[in-house]
């Protein structure tokens, strides 16, 4: 069953977080070994910061491998003290350094790769080298060096021009950047490396990710923290497009969540690709002004022309993802862009009406 957060409800009056059916399902409850040791590749990124702090305060050891080309210094900052922490700065285009870290390794999360449609349309052979060889290395040492997992991050640009709403893994149309080439031929990899090789990998097509750590700053920023930081700043944002373009924005924790159990399901879905969404879908114009609004900002933004390479719209059925990897996806857009607005205050250091 697909369930949406379709009615639009201002984002300071109304919680419509999804309740757990299964309220020990929550990925804080999950076991592993004590021995066990993740790797998380991009761990001073946005997604990859936010699961090594996850795997941490479940008490389990994370090395983080980045070469902190997008990522950030005061992401690994953050954990350097801890006992069960280690950084290794390394790029994943180095075979060696893909070895070497993958040594002594139960699961990887393989995050690190450069994001961004536009940029890619820019320099398709940069991201030809960081996204699929990389993600080939980390693959081969991994399957080399006796992983036990290999849970990888892939993108809902995948379905590229397909119009069906919502998307469903298997209908996917023709793609409309280099980016989205890079995650679909990763995945192709991912299911020959399990039919080959029979390493266990899980392909997680993440619907644009939001949440704490998320960078607001550059051409190619994420749109929620770059409206965000415009609006405190007092700056005129601008809109791509008419702003009638929807996405099914998905909270950190749903992310995290989603790789923490794609390491523990059962083998039935190894070496396929799942959609990791909230499952709602949220108009671009409509998230302007409710951030505009409980940002206390009387601000219009400006309309630019629509960027190549953008899908119109983007809305996923997680039933998949529910099914195989008993993915519950608790964290509604409502809730988590609430949370996501104060932690933003909080860096940006404005009082609760700026
Ligand atoms: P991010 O830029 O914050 O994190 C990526 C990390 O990878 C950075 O820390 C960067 O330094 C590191 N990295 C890049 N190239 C590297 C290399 N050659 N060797 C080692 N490290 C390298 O991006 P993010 O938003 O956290 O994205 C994480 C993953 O999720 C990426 O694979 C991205 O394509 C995918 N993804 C993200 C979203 C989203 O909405 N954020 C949506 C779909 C897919």
């Amino acid at each position: 069953m697909i369930r949406r957060s379709m009615n639009r409800r201002d984002i300071f009056t109304g919680d419509y977080s999804r309740e757990s059916e299964h309220g020990d399902m929550s990925y804080e409850n999950l076991k592993f070994d004590k021995n066990d040791v993740f790797l998380v590749t991009g761990g001073a990124g946005f997604i990859g910061s936010n699961l090594c702090e996850a795997i941490l305060n479940l008490g389990y050891r994370v090395r983080c491998l980045d070469d902190l080309s997008t990522g950030k210094q005061e992401n690994v900052d953050l954990f350097l003290d801890h006992p069960l922490y280690e950084f290794v700065k390394g790029d994943i285009r180095d075979m060696d350094t893909c070895l070497k870290a993958c040594e002594g390794i139960s699961y990887v999360l393989n995050q690190a790769a450069w994001g961004s449609v536009p940029r890619s349309i820019e320099m398709p052979l940069f991201y030809e080298e960081v996204n699929i060889r990389g993600t080939l290395n980390m693959m081969e040492a991994a399957r080399q060096r006796g992983v036990r997992r290999f849970v990888y991050a892939s993108s809902s640009s995948v379905y590229g021009d397909h119009p069906q709403l919502p998307k469903r893994e298997g209908t996917e149309g023709e793609l409309l950047s280099p980016y989205a080439l890079t995650k679909r031929v990763c995945e192709e990899y991912g299911k020959l490396y399990y039919r080959l090789y029979g390493l266990e990998t899980y392909g997680l097509r993440y619907f644009n990710v939001f949440g704490r750590r998320q960078n607001p700053e550059g051409a190619y920023a994420a749109v929620i923290p770059k409206f965000i930081k415009q609006l405190l700043n007092g700056e005129q944002p601008v809109i791509y497009g008419d702003g009638k373009q929807s996405r099914d924005f998905t909270y950190i924790e749903n992310v995290i969540e989603a790789n923490l159990k794609a390491c523990k399901a059962s083998c039935e879905g190894a070496g396929q690709a799942f959609n990791i969404a909230y499952g709602g879908r949220e108009f671009l114009i409509d998230i302007y002004h409710e951030l505009a609004k409980a940002l206390g900002r009387d601000i219009e933004p400006a309309f630019g022309p629509e960027r190549k390479g953008d899908i119109k719209h983007s809305n996923a059925d997680i039933s998949k993802a529910r099914e195989l990897l008993g993915y519950e996806a608790e964290w509604s857009f409502e809730r988590g862009i609430k949370e996501a607005i104060e932690w933003y205050k909080g860096i940006f250091g404005v009082s609760q009406r700026g």
